[in-house]
Protein backbone atom coordinates (compact mmCIF):
# COMPACT_ATOMS: atom_id res chain seq x y z
CA UNK A 1 0.00 0.00 0.00
CA UNK A 2 0.68 3.58 -0.43
CA UNK A 3 2.24 4.99 3.04
CA UNK A 4 3.24 8.71 4.03
CA UNK A 5 6.75 8.03 6.19
CA UNK A 6 7.98 11.24 8.38
CA UNK A 7 11.81 10.62 7.73
CA UNK A 8 13.02 14.18 9.69
CA UNK A 9 12.41 17.38 9.80
CA UNK A 10 10.02 18.57 6.89
CA UNK A 11 11.14 15.15 5.23
CA UNK A 12 7.59 13.65 4.41
CA UNK A 13 8.25 10.85 1.69
CA UNK A 14 5.74 8.78 -0.37
CA UNK A 15 6.46 5.15 0.07
CA UNK A 16 5.30 1.50 -1.07
CA UNK A 17 4.79 -0.67 2.56
CA UNK A 18 3.58 -3.93 3.06
CA UNK A 19 0.06 -4.10 3.76
CA UNK A 20 -1.04 -4.55 6.65
CA UNK A 21 -2.33 -7.77 7.93
CA UNK A 22 -4.36 -7.95 11.50
CA UNK A 23 -3.29 -10.15 14.69
CA UNK A 24 -5.83 -11.60 16.95
CA UNK A 25 -7.52 -8.75 18.38
CA UNK A 26 -6.70 -6.14 16.05
CA UNK A 27 -8.62 -4.75 12.77
CA UNK A 28 -7.78 -3.13 9.46
CA UNK A 29 -9.99 -0.21 7.85
CA UNK A 30 -9.42 1.03 4.30
CA UNK A 31 -8.69 4.57 5.53
CA UNK A 32 -11.56 7.21 3.37
CA UNK A 33 -10.06 9.98 5.26
CA UNK A 34 -7.44 11.22 7.42
CA UNK A 35 -7.54 15.09 8.92
CA UNK A 36 -4.64 16.88 9.49
CA UNK A 37 -4.02 18.36 13.32
CA UNK A 38 -1.88 20.78 14.86
CA UNK A 39 0.13 17.77 16.51
CA UNK A 40 0.92 16.42 12.81
CA UNK A 41 2.15 20.13 11.94
CA UNK A 42 4.96 20.29 15.21
CA UNK A 43 6.08 16.88 14.77
CA UNK A 44 6.49 17.28 11.00
CA UNK A 45 8.35 21.12 11.94
CA UNK A 46 10.48 18.95 14.86
CA UNK A 47 10.73 15.50 12.89
CA UNK A 48 9.83 13.57 15.62
CA UNK A 49 7.63 13.53 18.88
CA UNK A 50 9.85 12.29 21.83
CA UNK A 51 7.01 10.69 22.83
CA UNK A 52 4.86 9.88 20.49
CA UNK A 53 7.18 9.40 17.21
CA UNK A 54 10.65 7.95 16.33
CA UNK A 55 11.63 8.77 12.42
CA UNK A 56 11.51 7.01 10.21
CA UNK A 57 7.93 6.41 10.78
CA UNK A 58 3.73 6.04 9.95
CA UNK A 59 2.27 9.37 10.36
CA UNK A 60 -1.13 10.53 11.21
CA UNK A 61 -3.23 9.99 14.05
CA UNK A 62 -7.37 11.20 13.03
CA UNK A 63 -8.78 8.80 10.70
CA UNK A 64 -12.09 7.36 9.74
CA UNK A 65 -13.02 4.56 7.35
CA UNK A 66 -14.16 1.10 6.69
CA UNK A 67 -13.35 -2.77 7.87
CA UNK A 68 -11.63 -4.42 5.27
CA UNK A 69 -9.83 -7.35 7.96
CA UNK A 70 -10.92 -9.05 11.20
CA UNK A 71 -8.20 -10.43 13.23
CA UNK A 72 -8.89 -13.24 15.19
CA UNK A 73 -11.68 -13.06 18.02
CA UNK A 74 -12.72 -9.61 17.05
CA UNK A 75 -16.29 -9.76 17.79
CA UNK A 76 -19.61 -7.51 16.89
CA UNK A 77 -17.93 -5.86 13.76
CA UNK A 78 -18.37 -6.66 10.14
CA UNK A 79 -16.27 -6.14 6.80
CA UNK A 80 -17.65 -2.91 5.13
CA UNK A 81 -18.23 -1.32 8.35
CA UNK A 82 -17.83 2.58 8.63
CA UNK A 83 -15.66 3.26 11.98
CA UNK A 84 -13.61 5.79 13.62
CA UNK A 85 -11.00 4.86 15.63
CA UNK A 86 -9.73 6.45 18.66
CA UNK A 87 -5.66 7.08 18.49
CA UNK A 88 -4.98 5.66 21.69
CA UNK A 89 -6.94 3.74 24.08
CA UNK A 90 -6.52 3.25 27.99
CA UNK A 91 -5.21 -0.33 29.16
CA UNK A 92 -7.82 -0.20 32.19
CA UNK A 93 -5.55 -1.90 34.03
CA UNK A 94 -2.90 0.12 35.73
CA UNK A 95 -2.64 2.70 38.62
CA UNK A 96 -4.18 5.22 36.86
CA UNK A 97 -7.04 3.60 35.09
CA UNK A 98 -7.89 1.77 37.99
CA UNK A 99 -8.90 5.19 39.89
CA UNK A 100 -10.45 6.39 36.29
CA UNK A 101 -8.10 8.62 35.41
CA UNK A 102 -8.36 7.28 31.98
CA UNK A 103 -5.82 10.17 30.17
CA UNK A 104 -3.27 9.44 32.52
CA UNK A 105 -2.69 5.62 31.84
CA UNK A 106 0.58 4.82 32.14
CA UNK A 107 0.23 2.50 28.89
CA UNK A 108 -1.57 4.54 26.29
CA UNK A 109 -0.04 3.41 23.11
CA UNK A 110 -0.50 5.78 20.56
CA UNK A 111 -1.58 4.34 17.13
CA UNK A 112 0.13 6.37 14.12
CA UNK A 113 -0.13 5.76 10.29
CA UNK A 114 -3.73 7.85 9.48
CA UNK A 115 -1.66 9.18 6.26
CA UNK A 116 -1.72 5.41 4.21
CA UNK A 117 -4.34 3.62 2.44
CA UNK A 118 -5.14 1.17 5.49
CA UNK A 119 -4.45 1.14 9.03
CA UNK A 120 -3.48 -1.18 11.71
CA UNK A 121 -6.06 -0.48 14.71
CA UNK A 122 -4.39 -2.13 17.85
CA UNK A 123 -6.84 -4.84 20.07
CA UNK A 124 -6.81 -2.09 23.28
CA UNK A 125 -8.47 0.32 20.53
CA UNK A 126 -10.57 -1.74 19.21
CA UNK A 127 -12.30 -2.65 22.53
CA UNK A 128 -12.38 0.67 24.27
CA UNK A 129 -12.15 3.00 21.88
CA UNK A 130 -13.39 1.75 17.85
CA UNK A 131 -16.85 3.38 17.24
CA UNK A 132 -19.28 2.82 14.28
CA UNK A 133 -20.24 6.05 12.15
CA UNK A 134 -24.21 7.00 12.18
CA UNK A 135 -24.98 6.57 8.26
CA UNK A 136 -25.53 9.80 7.43
CA UNK A 137 -22.27 11.32 8.96
CA UNK A 138 -19.60 11.74 5.91
CA UNK A 139 -16.36 10.16 6.90
CA UNK A 140 -14.33 13.66 6.58
CA UNK A 141 -16.28 14.64 9.45
CA UNK A 142 -16.20 11.92 11.62
CA UNK A 143 -12.50 11.67 11.38
CA UNK A 144 -12.42 14.84 13.44
CA UNK A 145 -13.60 12.97 16.34
CA UNK A 146 -10.39 12.66 18.57
CA UNK A 147 -9.33 16.18 18.63
CA UNK A 148 -12.97 16.91 19.19
CA UNK A 149 -12.62 14.08 22.15
CA UNK A 150 -9.87 16.25 23.47
CA UNK A 151 -11.56 19.22 23.66
CA UNK A 152 -14.45 17.96 25.34
CA UNK A 153 -12.23 16.30 28.10
CA UNK A 154 -11.07 20.04 28.13
CA UNK A 155 -14.36 22.13 28.24
CA UNK A 156 -15.61 19.56 30.59
CA UNK A 157 -12.59 20.02 33.41
CA UNK A 158 -12.42 23.76 33.10
CA UNK A 159 -15.91 24.67 35.54
CA UNK A 160 -17.13 26.49 32.92
CA UNK A 161 -20.44 27.98 34.34
CA UNK A 162 -24.08 29.02 32.59
CA UNK A 163 -23.26 32.44 31.68
CA UNK A 164 -19.83 32.37 32.00
CA UNK A 165 -17.19 34.56 30.37
CA UNK A 166 -14.83 32.70 28.49
CA UNK A 167 -11.32 33.96 27.23
CA UNK A 168 -9.98 31.30 24.44
CA UNK A 169 -6.46 32.26 23.31
CA UNK A 170 -5.67 30.46 20.10
CA UNK A 171 -7.31 30.10 16.95
CA UNK A 172 -6.28 26.73 15.41
CA UNK A 173 -8.66 24.18 15.41
CA UNK A 174 -8.62 23.67 18.78
CA UNK A 175 -9.39 26.87 20.16
CA UNK A 176 -11.74 26.74 17.07
CA UNK A 177 -13.29 23.36 18.53
CA UNK A 178 -13.17 24.91 22.46
CA UNK A 179 -15.39 28.06 20.56
CA UNK A 180 -17.85 25.55 19.20
CA UNK A 181 -17.91 23.70 22.19
CA UNK A 182 -18.62 26.14 24.94
CA UNK A 183 -20.88 28.59 23.05
CA UNK A 184 -23.02 26.88 21.61
CA UNK A 185 -26.39 26.88 23.02
CA UNK A 186 -26.14 23.70 25.12
CA UNK A 187 -23.70 22.48 27.57
CA UNK A 188 -24.86 19.02 27.49
CA UNK A 189 -22.00 17.53 26.00
CA UNK A 190 -19.36 18.94 28.81
CA UNK A 191 -22.14 18.13 31.90
CA UNK A 192 -20.83 14.85 33.01
CA UNK A 193 -24.94 13.84 33.20
CA UNK A 194 -27.72 13.52 33.43
CA UNK A 195 -28.05 15.78 30.28
CA UNK A 196 -29.56 19.17 31.68
CA UNK A 197 -30.53 21.88 28.55
CA UNK A 198 -28.80 25.49 29.69
CA UNK A 199 -30.13 28.92 28.23
CA UNK A 200 -28.36 29.67 25.11
CA UNK A 201 -25.59 30.71 24.62
CA UNK A 202 -24.51 28.17 27.25
CA UNK A 203 -21.03 30.64 28.28
CA UNK A 204 -20.16 34.26 26.19
CA UNK A 205 -16.71 33.65 24.23
CA UNK A 206 -14.02 36.46 23.65
CA UNK A 207 -11.61 34.43 21.05
CA UNK A 208 -7.96 35.82 20.49
CA UNK A 209 -6.15 34.64 17.21
CA UNK A 210 -3.77 35.88 14.68
CA UNK A 211 -5.75 35.27 11.80
CA UNK A 212 -8.61 37.21 10.29
CA UNK A 213 -10.36 34.10 8.25
CA UNK A 214 -10.04 31.81 11.61
CA UNK A 215 -11.32 34.56 13.55
CA UNK A 216 -14.30 34.31 11.46
CA UNK A 217 -14.52 31.31 11.89
CA UNK A 218 -14.66 31.70 15.83
CA UNK A 219 -17.48 34.13 14.84
CA UNK A 220 -19.78 31.31 13.04
CA UNK A 221 -19.06 28.58 15.65
CA UNK A 222 -20.38 31.20 18.41
CA UNK A 223 -17.75 33.23 19.41
CA UNK A 224 -19.22 36.66 21.10
CA UNK A 225 -16.65 39.13 19.91
CA UNK A 226 -13.02 38.03 18.61
CA UNK A 227 -9.80 39.93 18.43
CA UNK A 228 -6.92 39.74 16.57
CA UNK A 229 -3.73 40.15 19.22
CA UNK A 230 -1.09 41.53 16.60
CA UNK A 231 -3.43 44.68 17.02
CA UNK A 232 -4.16 44.42 20.83
CA UNK A 233 -1.61 46.00 22.89
CA UNK A 234 -2.11 44.50 26.06
CA UNK A 235 -4.36 41.70 26.17
CA UNK A 236 -4.79 41.24 30.22
CA UNK A 237 -5.75 44.67 30.36
CA UNK A 238 -8.75 44.38 27.04
CA UNK A 239 -10.12 41.21 28.90
CA UNK A 240 -10.28 43.41 31.76
CA UNK A 241 -12.32 46.04 29.90
CA UNK A 242 -14.63 43.29 28.37
CA UNK A 243 -14.87 41.69 31.98
CA UNK A 244 -16.26 45.10 34.19
CA UNK A 245 -13.18 45.15 35.58
CA UNK A 246 -12.74 41.65 36.91
CA UNK A 247 -10.80 39.32 34.29
CA UNK A 248 -12.74 35.75 32.69
CA UNK A 249 -14.28 33.63 34.73
CA UNK A 250 -12.46 31.12 32.73
CA UNK A 251 -9.72 31.44 30.46
CA UNK A 252 -8.19 28.54 27.90
CA UNK A 253 -5.22 28.05 26.84
CA UNK A 254 -4.65 26.67 23.05
CA UNK A 255 -1.57 27.80 21.50
CA UNK A 256 1.35 25.55 23.39
CA UNK A 257 3.52 28.85 23.88
CA UNK A 258 4.88 29.69 27.42
CA UNK A 259 4.53 33.00 27.31
CA UNK A 260 1.06 32.53 26.40
CA UNK A 261 0.75 30.49 29.05
CA UNK A 262 1.30 33.39 31.66
CA UNK A 263 -0.83 35.43 29.40
CA UNK A 264 -3.85 33.80 29.97
CA UNK A 265 -3.19 33.21 33.79
CA UNK A 266 -3.20 37.26 33.64
CA UNK A 267 -6.58 37.78 31.92
CA UNK A 268 -7.94 35.52 34.74
CA UNK A 269 -9.92 36.67 37.67
CA UNK A 270 -10.37 36.18 41.35
CA UNK A 271 -11.43 32.40 41.60
CA UNK A 272 -11.09 31.94 37.46
CA UNK A 273 -9.78 28.61 36.21
CA UNK A 274 -7.04 28.75 33.82
CA UNK A 275 -7.14 25.51 31.23
CA UNK A 276 -3.02 25.45 30.05
CA UNK A 277 -4.27 22.84 27.49
CA UNK A 278 -1.90 23.88 24.74
CA UNK A 279 1.44 21.40 25.14
CA UNK A 280 4.52 23.53 25.15
CA UNK A 281 8.03 22.70 23.86
CA UNK A 282 9.75 20.30 26.49
CA UNK A 283 11.56 21.75 29.41
CA UNK A 284 10.16 24.78 29.12
CA UNK A 285 8.84 26.68 32.43
CA UNK A 286 6.38 29.56 32.98
CA UNK A 287 6.81 32.14 36.07
CA UNK A 288 3.49 32.64 38.16
CA UNK A 289 2.86 34.87 40.65
CA UNK A 290 2.48 33.56 44.13
CA UNK A 291 0.47 36.78 45.21
CA UNK A 292 -2.06 36.07 42.37
CA UNK A 293 -2.39 32.22 42.83
CA UNK A 294 -2.94 32.62 46.51
CA UNK A 295 -5.20 35.34 47.69
CA UNK A 296 -7.21 35.51 43.90
CA UNK A 297 -7.78 31.85 44.65
CA UNK A 298 -6.54 30.59 41.03
CA UNK A 299 -7.14 27.15 39.88
CA UNK A 300 -4.44 26.41 37.20
CA UNK A 301 -5.20 23.04 35.14
CA UNK A 302 -3.61 21.06 32.59
CA UNK A 303 -5.52 18.71 30.73
CA UNK A 304 -4.51 16.40 28.17
CA UNK A 305 -5.77 14.21 25.67
CA UNK A 306 -9.17 12.19 25.98
CA UNK A 307 -10.95 9.38 27.31
CA UNK A 308 -13.24 6.73 25.92
CA UNK A 309 -16.42 9.13 27.44
CA UNK A 310 -15.37 12.04 25.59
CA UNK A 311 -14.60 9.95 21.85
CA UNK A 312 -18.47 8.77 21.74
CA UNK A 313 -19.39 12.80 23.38
CA UNK A 314 -16.97 13.84 20.62
CA UNK A 315 -18.98 11.26 17.85
CA UNK A 316 -22.44 12.42 19.23
CA UNK A 317 -21.72 15.72 18.63
CA UNK A 318 -20.39 15.42 15.14
CA UNK A 319 -23.47 13.59 14.68
CA UNK A 320 -25.79 15.92 15.46
CA UNK A 321 -24.79 18.37 13.20
CA UNK A 322 -26.01 21.18 15.59
CA UNK A 323 -22.73 22.94 15.10
CA UNK A 324 -21.24 23.04 11.47
CA UNK A 325 -17.29 21.32 12.34
CA UNK A 326 -17.58 21.48 8.57
CA UNK A 327 -15.88 25.37 8.66
CA UNK A 328 -12.42 23.68 10.24
CA UNK A 329 -12.06 21.79 6.94
CA UNK A 330 -10.07 23.19 3.99
CA UNK A 331 -11.41 20.58 1.78
CA UNK A 332 -9.73 17.77 0.62
CA UNK A 333 -6.56 16.46 -0.53
CA UNK A 334 -4.84 13.22 -1.79
CA UNK A 335 -1.81 11.63 -0.26
CA UNK A 336 0.28 12.56 -3.07
CA UNK A 337 -0.43 16.68 -1.87
CA UNK A 338 0.34 15.27 1.77
CA UNK A 339 3.77 17.71 1.85
CA UNK A 340 2.25 20.43 0.30
CA UNK A 341 -0.68 20.56 2.77
CA UNK A 342 1.65 20.38 5.75
CA UNK A 343 3.30 23.25 4.03
CA UNK A 344 0.12 25.14 3.84
CA UNK A 345 -0.55 24.29 7.11
CA UNK A 346 2.75 25.98 8.31
CA UNK A 347 1.55 29.52 6.74
CA UNK A 348 -2.08 29.33 8.23
CA UNK A 349 -3.33 28.53 4.48
CA UNK A 350 -5.81 26.29 5.75
CA UNK A 351 -6.94 24.37 9.41
CA UNK A 352 -7.83 21.40 8.70
CA UNK A 353 -7.39 18.74 5.60
CA UNK A 354 -8.97 15.51 4.96
CA UNK A 355 -6.71 12.84 3.42
CA UNK A 356 -8.36 11.20 1.09
CA UNK A 357 -5.76 8.21 0.07
CA UNK A 358 -7.39 7.56 -3.49
ZN1 LIG B 1 -5.09 15.51 16.41
ZN1 LIG C 1 -3.87 2.36 32.19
Amino acid sequence: MLAALLYGKEDLRLEQVADPTPAAGEVVIRVKAATTCGTDLKVWRRGGHAKMLKPPTPFGHEAAGEIVALGAGVEGWHLGDRVVANNSAPCMTCFFCRKREYSLCQNLLFNNGTFAEYLKIPAAIVQHNLLPIPDDLPYDLASMTEPLACVLHGAARSHVKPGDRVVILGDGAIGLMFVAALSSGRGDWIAPSPLTPHPAPFSEVFLFGGNASRLQVGEKLGAVKTFNYKQVEDVPALVKDLTDGWGADVVIEATGVPSVWEMAIACARPGATVNLFGGCPRDTTITVNTDQLHYSELTLKGVFHNTPQYVRAALNLLASRAVPFELLLSGEQSLSNLEQVFEDMRDRKVIKVAIVPE
